[in-house]
């Protein structure tokens, strides 16, 4: 622990050295000190968003996210518990920037005609394109994503692509606000710590140039598998990014942890295991969550009780009539079809592998 002035106020408070930039506890200014030189600059774009939520409407948000997802509403009290729920101002640099794509390729073609020649060349078609885009994209200003859960991989593309990246646009990432308000990114003020109410605002730990490189090769990647999806094989692909600007915007989020115990059948089913969800304190949009019941599970459930019922029909057609063949049949398809979705969805079940390696500050 070090003691400081503030450049501002001249305020003295104590800092730790983990941090980029000092946030002064008094007056809210924000600088950075040059360990060389020992001056400090104060930065001036600074903003912070408003949670629109507390802790009561949070709880009550989730209530209401659980009873949409989950068929037995009236068991709720009695399944499902809330562990624990706190909210976070997380900083992040938001870098305004336009980006340009220039990409070539070939794809197969779809007919051939009669009498052309069955050189393999002329089955492809050369293609080539190009396209821009412009963000306010968004990088966390702390060295690990797993701070939180959730945090990891906020961006849900239009496009059918993974993304495994923690940078995003911000303007289609966090949800859209309730009527007569604001987007997130116009809703930002002045950065003060009274804004932030009762919910800690974290130091930020990444310099802007660190920011802008991970923009960058988040964005050259983002556009690769953009290109990817417009021809069947990639020749070449080229993104240059233009930056115009950069800002810290501290955002709200808040964290439900959760238990389900069922109490009916699904109990013999269902690993027990914490579960998450994350909202978004602005807009008020769940961001992520782990469902009640994920899909594997439920077509673990298909697959056994389709077996139960195959072997039972199965019987049934040998004892008495030969039409319990067809529901055997019938078992016996619902059971094959469980099998392949379990065999093709297991490197895809999201919500059972998102963040799951993420924990609760201690510190929170
Ligand atoms: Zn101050």
């Amino acid at each position: 622990m070090f003691e400081i002035a503030c450049p501002n106020c001249k305020a003295s408070f104590e800092y730790t050295n983990e941090e980029y930039i000092h946030l002064c506890p008094f007056c809210s200014a924000g600088f950075i000190i040059d360990m060389e030189h020992g001056s400090k600059e104060i930065i001036s774009d600074h903003f912070i968003v408003p949670s629109e939520m507390q802790i009561e409407e949070v709880k009550n948000n989730f209530m209401g996210w659980l009873r949409s997802h989950y068929h037995k509403s009236v068991k709720l009290n009695d399944e499902f518990e809330i562990l624990g729920c706190y909210g976070v101002m997380l900083p992040y640099w938001v870098i305004s920037l336009d980006a340009q794509t220039v990409w070539s390729g070939h794809s197969a073609k779809m007919k051939s005609y009669p009498g052309q020649t069955p050189e393999l060349s002329e089955k492809f078609v050369q293609e080539q394109g190009q396209f821009s885009r412009r963000y306010r994209w968004a990088v966390l200003a702390r060295r690990s994503p797993k701070e939180h859960w959730g945090i990891e991989r906020l961006h849900n593309p239009k496009e059918h692509i993974m993304v495994d990246w923690d940078g995003f646009p911000l303007d289609e990432s966090l949800g859209i606000a309730g009527q007569g308000k604001k987007e997130i990114y116009l809703a930002k003020e002045k950065f003060r710590f009274e804004i932030a109410g009762s919910l800690p605002v974290t130091g930020v730990q990444i310099k802007e140039e660190q920011a802008i490189m991970r923009a960058r090769d988040q964005i050259t990647e983002y556009h690769r598998r953009i290109s990817k999806t417009k021809s069947g094989t990639l020749y070449e692909h080229r993104t240059e990014v233009e930056i115009a600007g950069i800002q810290l915007v501290h955002i709200p989020f808040w964290f439900i942890r959760y238990s389900f115990s069922p109490k009916s059948l699904l109990r013999f089913f269902i690993t027990s295991r914490e579960r998450h969800v994350v909202f978004q304190g602005y807009t008020k949009v769940v961001l992520d969550a782990e469902l009640p019941v994920s899909n594997s599970e439920k077509l673990y459930m298909n697959l056994v009780l389709s077996g139960v019922g195959s072997f039972i029909s199965l019987l049934l057609g040998f004892l008495t009539y030969h039409l319990f063949f067809l529901l055997f049949l019938f078992f016996l398809c619902v059971g094959t079809f469980s099998i392949w979705r379990i065999y093709n969805t297991q490197e895809t079940d999201i919500d059972v592998k998102k963040g799951s390696q993420n924990e609760e500050p201690a510190s929170l």
